[in-house]
């Protein structure tokens, strides 16, 4: 007789970037065996990308983490656990023995508290990655600073968007995009700024190019051609780390030719006349710069060309990485949103700002206060922690004991690979929540294999603050990241402030503690809006365009913060005349993401047609290096130095410059990148590094 199959179409939230496209999973027997765009999806328009569409064999993938793993050389080291334990252990290979959920919460446990009770909870410290659900999120830092009494929560938003956070509150008081996806149809002007949208944002990218492809109005602003340019404009590749520089020259012109929104400028803004006087007097911010340049000769017209326009017209822009990971990275930042302020480009239908976000849920990670910073909510919190460049220091220098880790890849998308690593072998426990061993999992003395975001409820916060309540496609008996925590809470001695029976008990302690966001987003109304989805600040109504009437500042005036533009790097050797000297060694690197893949890859490589599209890390450099350089080379830097790399050569790529993406742990790119970072948030400059190209040959 033949088994009926059962089959159905469940609608959900794709797991991979914070664009958080609408999908349908078609479900037979428990199995996902398609994903496809709803074709009414508010978000996907109908259409996913590569990963969205294919890039869900992970979820039954034989390599998922599916009992607990105890590191064998840390029972060991305590033996007074293994003793305890030794009758629920059981083999399970060289490394490792397994055991129950419940038996390895229990030594997880028992560790934790032996080092709160030693140490003191300070020495405890959570790092998370933003792919799990609100509700994990949540948990997560509750259980840091509640039951662990330590301020040491961040996450991944430490190494992209924490600057967009920190700049844009500084001067609109609240670090978000401003308008819905579709305000781009409203638009009359886009300016797309250290974004590679194509690959990194696709279905963003989707609705750029159609409205650039109509009205010719697209300026892409970046250190290389991204595949964005051919649809642009003015094609505006700039010098390495020379953002700020212009962001502040668009100002100045704006500012010379009075081209800005004076009645916007005096109702909702404070302090431009001082920010006026500042650009016109700035050493650096007239575009003349740039006329005796050698290869960048263009920008003094085009910066000046594409300030105008944006100025006069209703305009919006778009920034991703290629702002962030900078050492002025908060200070660009400002500066995006000064340009905004000045010609009444925010809180109004086609004109905003749309930092783009990275993972699927990075926004809701940090609204859920997964950082050292802020309480959930963007509140106070009781202590503030340190950031995670800073949690390695303190590894390093014995005052941080114990690591939980949910799902952030620190040894492999981090900057600085080397020393992540000496610091992760300084700890006395270090405990991992993940699908798959990823690099970091090589540190962790506990594994505990968890849900996938397919595979169970949850609120997700994409890219334009929109809420969506995910279902699971299919069922599992993995715990979620919640239930894990909350086992562990309970036997730490904190059951009663973890209460939580379901996600929903999760959520609601969510909405009573962050109520400016999420009072009003109980499961049954982001159910109810499922198709539309609801844009956070959530109260009886939802908010799709913020700062409609004033800024979320104190009072409610959006503010400039002016800094100055400081040469480095690149520009230095502009200034200096020597960018282009053959005898001076080294290229400027910068790094990113390809289309078939998200971050480590641990999910899309699960896809055998992703993992062929890009089964390595490849160097882009300039053509006229071909010769010199061959087709495999070592990148090295002060820091460390990768694995060989295939090179392919291309005119995208401007002189004594290199791009490579990052997914492969084994090419080890990041080992390059130093502590260099944003002078006020910390996140790593990704974007710009010095290395030298050595050549090996054909091997
Ligand atoms: Fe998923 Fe992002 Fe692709 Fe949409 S654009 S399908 S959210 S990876």
């Amino acid at each position: 007789m033949t088994k009926e199959v059962e089959r159905e179409e469940i609608e959900s939230v794709c797991t991979y970037c914070g664009v958080g496209c609408d999908i349908t999973g078609v479900v037979e027997n428990n199995r996902i065996i398609k994903i496809y765009a709803q074709k009414d999806g508010v978000v996907s328009e109908g259409n996913l990308c590569i990963k969205g569409k294919y890039g869900y064999d992970f979820v039954e993938s034989k390599d998922r983490i599916r009992d607990p793993r105890i590191r064998k050389t840390f029972l060991e080291k305590n033996l007074h656990i293994k003793e305890a334990f030794a009758a629920k252990l059981s083999p399970f290979n060289s490394e490792f023995l397994t055991c129950d959920l419940d038996t390895a919460t229990s030594i997880a446990t028992m560790k934790l508290d032996e080092i709160k009770k030693k140490y003191g909870g300070d020495a405890f410290c959570a790092i998370g990655g933003a792919r799990t659900s609100c509700e994990s999120a949540y948990a997560f830092q509750k259980f840091c600073r509640e039951t662990m009494d330590s301020p040491h929560v961040d996450n991944c938003a430490r190494v992209c968007h924490s600057p967009s956070l920190k700049g844009m509150r500084a001067t609109m008081g609240e670090g978000a995009a401003t308008n819905p996806y579709n305000d781009i149809y409203e638009t009359e002007f886009m300016v797309v700024i250290g974004s590679n949208t194509m690959e990194a944002h696709p279905i963003i990218a989707n609705r750029i190019v159609n409205v650039a492809k109509q009205h010719n109005n697209l300026a892409v602003i970046d250190v290389r051609e991204t595949k964005l340019v051919k649809f642009a404009k003015h094609n505006c590749v700039i010098p390495f780390e020379s953002n700020l520089l212009v962001l502040n020259m668009m100002a100045y012109v704006i500012i010379d030719e009075e081209l800005y929104d004076r009645s916007f400028i005096d109702n909702r803004t404070k302090g431009f006349d001082t920010f006026k006087e500042k650009i016109l007097n700035d050493p650096y911010a007239n575009p003349d710069f740039f006329k005796n340049v050698e290869g960048y000769e263009y920008l003094a017209k085009m910066i000046p060309n594409i300030a105008r326009e944006y100025a006069v017209k209703k305009s919006m822009i778009f920034w991703g990485l290629g702002i962030t990971q900078h050492l002025d990275g908060s200070h660009a930042v400002m500066a995006i949103t000064h340009l905004a302020l000045m010609t009444g480009n925010v809180g109004k239908t086609g004109a905003g700002l749309m930092p783009l976000r990275g993972q699927n849920n990075v926004q809701g990670a940090c609204d859920m206060g997964c950082l050292p910073y802020f309480a959930p909510d963007y509140q106070q919190p009781k202590k503030e922690g340190l950031m995670t460049p800073q949690l390695m220091d303190a590894m390093l220098d014995g005052r941080i004991k114990a690591l939980l880790n949910m799902g952030e890849d620190i040894t492999h998308i981090h900057p600085n690979i080397n020393k992540i690593d000496k610091a992760m072998d300084m700890l006395e426990f270090c405990m991992v929540q993940e699908l798959f061993m990823t690099d970091v999992t090589k540190k962790a003395d506990i594994i505990i294999g968890v849900k996938s975001a397919y595979e169970k409820t949850g609120v997700y916060v994409n890219a334009m603050r929109r809420l969506h309540l995910s279902q699971p496609l299919v069922k599992s008996d993995l715990p979620d990241d919640w239930e894990v925590l909350t086992q562990m809470a309970d036997k730490l001695g904190d059951g009663e402030n973890f209460h939580f029976k379901t996600s929903e008990d999760v959520w609601n302690e969510v909405r009573e503690v962050a109520p400016r966001r999420f009072s009003g987003a109980a499961y049954f109304r982001l159910e109810r809006h499922r198709k539309r989805g609801m844009q956070w600040p959530i109260y009886h109504e939802d908010t799709p365009i913020l700062h409609l009437l004033d800024f979320r500042t104190d009072d409610g005036l959006g503010k400039y913060v002016y800094k100055q533009y400081e040469p480095r790097g690149m520009v230095q050797q502009i200034l200096d005349k020597n960018l282009f000297d053959e005898k001076l060694e080294g290229y400027y690197l910068t790094t990113g993401r390809t289309l078939a893949h998200y971050n480590n890859a641990a999910q899309t490589k699960q896809t055998e047609s992703l993992l062929k599209k890009h089964d390595e890390d490849v160097l882009l450099a300039p053509l006229e290096d071909e010769e010199k350089l061959g087709d495999r080379v070592i990148l090295k830097s002060e820091y460390g130095e990768s694995e060989a790399l295939t090179v392919k050569y291309t005119d995208k790529v401007k002189k004594k410059t290199l791009f490579c993406t990052f997914h492969h742990a084994a090419s080890r790119v990041n080992a390059v990148f130093g502590d260099e970072a944003d002078e006020l948030i910390y996140t790593a400059r990704f974007k710009s590094v010095k290395v030298d190209v050595i050549p090996v040959g054909d091997e």
